[in-house]
């Protein structure tokens, strides 16, 4: 987003570490009261001298309280959308703090916290792009981001496929290995050809992103939704293959479970992927 939309000098002060990942950017859009309609967000900035002044809470931000950078949008115009701008927010700045890391169900390795504004004074050439060009560039940002989530999905659900292959040849019942069961044969058939249909639609939306195809968010919407209820369903599918011993901590299936249930719910939850993708559809 910084990249995209910033201009020469906030590219210079921030793109050299985040490139090489000395810093790390959180991505501030969802607050308690505004998720799915994320629009609707209450975080103020108001323009002071040359500085904006930032208060108000975002919720569920990965890397909060961890990383040195926080992409926030903030309104600083009216209710629409259109009175949204962002901005980049460094973690040491006076007024900023963070809530308890929170307890999930999964993502145990990836930090979420509330961060807070407390009259935070952000110098205004921290404005990325122009006043109310934030939910935009919000949205712009979003594209990339569900394909990387929709790309995790596949790989978590790959590696889940690959340890039922295995596991099923070597497990024995009734005399045999369970692998010379049909039944066992066709869920595995399902889940690697439905896993290889979402991977050839994730590329697809890759190459529009890339692209900058007009088409380019309704696609970046259909792969994440594809990628990431197929690759649940296929890690599902591993688990129940590993029987009992899928349910317990000895083998990875049950981690992936966990890991990738999130999928379905951000970035924009699967119900409002479809609610982007019918937008386009019917407009
Ligand atoms: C682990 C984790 C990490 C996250 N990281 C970030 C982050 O880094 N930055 C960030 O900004 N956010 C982040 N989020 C927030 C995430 O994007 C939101 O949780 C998500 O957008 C849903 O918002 P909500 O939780 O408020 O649910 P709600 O919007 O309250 O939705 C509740 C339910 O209602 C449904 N619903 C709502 N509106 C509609 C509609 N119009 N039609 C049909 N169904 C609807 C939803 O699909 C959902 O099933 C993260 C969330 C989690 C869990």
């Amino acid at each position: 987003m910084i990249d995209c939309f910033g201009d020469k000098d906030l590219k210079e002060a921030y793109l050299p570490k985040l490139n090489t990942m000395e810093h790390i950017a959180s991505y501030c859009l969802t607050e308690p009261g505004s998720g799915s309609d994320a629009a609707a967000l209450k975080t103020k900035a108001v323009l002071d001298g040359n500085h904006y002044v930032l208060n108000g809470s975002k919720a569920f931000i990965s890397g909060g309280g961890e990383n040195e950078i926080y992409v926030v949008m903030a309104r600083t115009g009216d209710d629409s959308p259109k009175g949204i701008s962002c901005f980049v927010v460094e973690k040491d700045m006076e007024g900023v703090s963070f809530g308890a890391q929170e307890h999930k169900l999964g993502w145990h390795s990836q930090p979420t916290a509330q961060v807070n504004f407390d009259n935070v004074r952000v110098p205004a050439s921290n404005l990325v792009g122009h006043e109310g060009q934030g939910f935009k560039i919000a949205m712009a940002g979003l594209d990339g981001g569900r394909l990387n989530i929709g790309a995790c999905s596949l790989g978590g659900a790959q590696r889940c496929l690959d340890d039922a292959v295995t596991y099923t040849k070597e497990r024995s019942q009734f005399g045999k290995s369970i692998s010379d069961f049909q039944a066992v044969q066709f869920m595995l058939a399902d889940m690697a050809t439905e896993l290889e249909a979402a991977r050839a639609l994730l590329y697809k939306a890759a190459q529009k992103v890339s692209d900058n195809a007009p088409d380019k968010t309704k696609f970046s919407a259909m792969a994440k939704r594809y990628s990431t209820d197929i690759g649940s369903k296929v890690v599902n599918d591993a688990l129940q293959l590993h029987g009992g011993y899928g349910y317990l901590m000895d083998y990875a299936v049950e981690r992936f479970w966990r890991d990738l249930r999130v999928h379905q719910i951000l970035e924009g939850t699967n119900q409002i992927m479809r609610v982007v993708i019918s937008r386009a559809l019917l407009t």
